[in-house]
């Protein structure tokens, strides 16, 4: 196509990132890396491998499995249609209509607001149960919900997850999944970590409790509001949920589950704490504590943090058996959870601590040496001293253009260079290359080997880590 062809002269026009998107730039990206490296690292430790799932399922698989009635598939989702029969439209000519008339023969699709759903699918659709069960899995990546952005809640955020989908529903796996999750937030010395649990029944019992909530909310009607009115009727449960301050009292007075389980459910309840006390996990018991997706069932937790505001949940994650089977799968036990990674990492942010040792401060963007050069033979020499510091592990920067000696110097203050290495027509015939440490602006003289044994040592005196390797 020939650039412009046929187009009017546009004006400019500048564009924003769509509201509720942002972008992630550097140096925080520094610490969204050390955060899923870890992630890597820690679930690693617990078997676990990780999956890729689509960022697109069929609408369907959303509504089945999170719940037509729930926030997310209501009202949430992204959801747009995929003209199944396209191709074959158009081999046929009939590409004329509208959207809305080929609707009728797409299919719907949803950026995806979870990925639980999706993880299911695909332990069906490979099989998974044939490999040694559990199957423990896990995921990070961006989900998609349309709801109001403000600090911590976005419509594209990211979620690192797990899955544990198998033939078994002991205890100690939903322990370990919590364990997991706790070891990984205590790597990264997250402050302020409160683990909440609950259970929440089964298809025996929770329906009862629900029924008996129902009808003491319809006793104290009137004086709850009108949200919480509404799910009377669609979600009593959720009303357990009620951050309102006039309906804390009337709350406060409601049935707790605990006392309406099941003797299978209360005993499963039981052995959970006593797997987490086990493993040395504090938790909070929290008896409002419900989530809001159709799928989960008796263990179910929130961990917050400190620095978030009102969203101060960082974590969510449950027991879901019966999931796999109401995607067409075999019978199927499931447990898992999904971390807010945006609110994770606001979070290590707000707390001091974690500055100095992650994104902002220590781990900076900062190169390592600025490569300050002068003359046409010098640049040579500095294209190959790049590329082999590079090698070594370095992070170094070449100026593309010739700049007085003074002038780089500045440039490589401002970048946070630790280094200035110096080359001028003098130190390349000599093959004595100057060395600047720009911290206290002591310079040397170094042959090229001895440049790089030097700045190796330095590097392991900076980070102990290095040295035994
Ligand atoms: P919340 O009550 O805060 O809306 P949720 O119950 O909708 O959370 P889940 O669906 O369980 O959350 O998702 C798990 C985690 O994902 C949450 O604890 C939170 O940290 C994060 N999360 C959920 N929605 C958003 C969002 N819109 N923006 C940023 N993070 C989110
Ligand atoms: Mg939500």
């Amino acid at each position: 196509m020939s650039e412009g062809a046929g187009k009017k002269e546009e004006k400019p026009r500048k564009f924003q990132a769509i509201r509720g998107t942002r972008d992630l730039l550097p140096p925080e990206t520094l610490l969204w890396n050390r955060v899923e490296q870890t992630a890597h690292e820690v679930f690693g430790t617990f078997g676990y491998g990780e999956i890729r799932v689509p960022i697109f399922e069929p609408t369907e698989l959303f509504a089945r499995a999170v719940g037509g009635e729930t926030d997310i598939v209501s009202k949430e989702m992204y959801t747009f249609s995929n003209p199944k029969s396209l191709p074959a439209m158009v081999r046929e000519g009939r590409t004329e209509g509208t959207l809305a008339e080929m609707l009728p023969e797409a299919e719907m699709i949803s950026l995806r607001p979870e990925a639980t759903a999706s993880v299911c699918r695909a332990y069906i659709e490979h099989n998974m149960q044939q490999q040694p069960q559990p199957v423990k899995l896990y995921y990070m990546g961006p989900m998609f919900r349309r709801e109001r952005p403000q600090k911590g809640r976005y419509r594209q955020f990211y979620q690192i997850g797990a899955e544990v989908l198998g033939g078994s529903d002991a205890p100690a796996i939903d322990a370990e999944v919590i364990e997991m999750v706790m070891t990984f937030f205590g790597r990264l010395e997250l402050q302020g970590v409160q683990l909440d649990i609950n259970s929440i029944g089964d298809r025996n019992c929770r329906p009862k409790y629900v029924e008996l909530l129902r009808a003491e909310l319809l006793k104290v009607k009137d004086k709850l509001g009108p949200d919480s009115q509404r799910r009377i009727e669609t979600n009593p449960l959720r009303v357990l949920d009620s951050k309102l301050e006039s309906e804390q009292a009337i709350i406060a007075k409601l049935p707790h589950i605990a006392d309406h389980l099941c003797e299978e459910c209360a005993a499963h309840y039981a052995a959970v704490k006593h797997q987490l006390e086990m493993r040395g996990v504090i938790y909070r018991e929290n008896w409002r504590l419900v989530r809001g997706l159709d799928y989960y069932m008796r263990t179910t937790f929130e961990i917050t943090a400190q620095g978030l505001g009102s969203q101060n949940a960082v974590c969510g994650g449950g027991r879901y058996d019966g999931l796999v089977e109401l995607l067409g799968g075999p019978p199927t036990k499931g447990i898992g959870f999904a971390i807010g990674e945006d609110r994770l990492i606001l979070s290590l942010q707000e707390s001091t601590s974690s500055l100095s040792a992650s994104g902002k401060g220590a781990v900076a963007t900062g190169r390592d040496v600025y490569i300050a050069w002068m003359g046409e033979r010098a640049h040579a020499t500095a294209i190959r001293a790049a590329k082999d510091l590079r090698k070594a592990g370095f992070s170094v920067e070449l100026p593309p253009v010739e700049q007085k000696f003074g002038k780089a110097l500045g440039q490589a203050d401002k970048l946070g260079a630790k280094y200035a290495l110096i080359l001028g027509d003098n130190e390349v015939s000599e093959g004595l290359w100057t060395l600047k440490t720009l911290a206290d602006g002591s310079q040397a003289k170094l042959t090229e080997p001895d440049l790089l044994n030097f700045l190796k040592r330095e590097k392991a005196k900076a980070d102990p880590s290095l040295r035994s390797g």
